[in-house]
């Protein structure tokens, strides 16, 4: 269950304690896409969420998108946003972690993850070594192969949450 299990678990990234990464020595911030920054297959960052990013920057962290989804689609999103990308990341695989790390000159240990998913965005940061962080989903809209693994995804929380391995926000 270890490579399943998120070190922060907030209600969204605007509630990342961003004084604490740095302090903590991270360098490197790798956010999943949908239902993280913005609602699944939405095109436009919100001005809320380039306040964010320009707040990342300041605070010494490199961002970088790493998404599952479809090259224009995370393109097209990320040079809007004017962050770096890995688009058809396939994660839980570490993969595409890794190449957003090798992009940006970090080690595992410099880097965090934050994403909407246990089975993807958890797991694969924690694979990659990086340090994870679950956000809730944005929007309940979702890729039906998504909804599915959300049930099983909320037993697993529950189990966490039971062992007092994580704090229910
Ligand atoms: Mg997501």
């Amino acid at each position: 269950m270890g490579g399943l299990r998120p070190q922060e678990y907030h209600n969204s990234i605007f509630e990342i304690d961003l004084d604490r990464l740095r302090r903590m020595g991270k360098r490197a911030i790798i956010l999943d896409l949908d239902n993280t920054l913005v609602r699944w297959n939405d095109p436009t960052p919100t001005p809320k969420l380039l306040e964010w990013l320009a707040a990342v920057r300041a605070h010494g962290l490199m961002p970088c998108i790493v998404s599952n989804n479809s090259g224009p689609r995370v393109g097209e999103f990320a040079a809007r946003a004017g962050v770096p990308f890995v688009p058809s990341a396939a994660k839980p695989r570490v993969k595409g972690f890794r190449q957003a790390m090798r992009q940006l000159g970090v080690a595992p240990h410099e880097t965090v993850v934050v994403g909407d998913q246990l089975f993807t965005d958890v797991l694969g940061g924690n694979r990659a070594g990086a340090y994870t962080i679950l956000v809730v989903p944005i929007d309940r809209r979702e890729f039906i192969g998504t909804r599915l693994v959300r049930l099983i995804e909320r037993r697993v929380l529950r189990y966490l949450f039971r062992q007092g391995l994580l704090t229910p926000k």
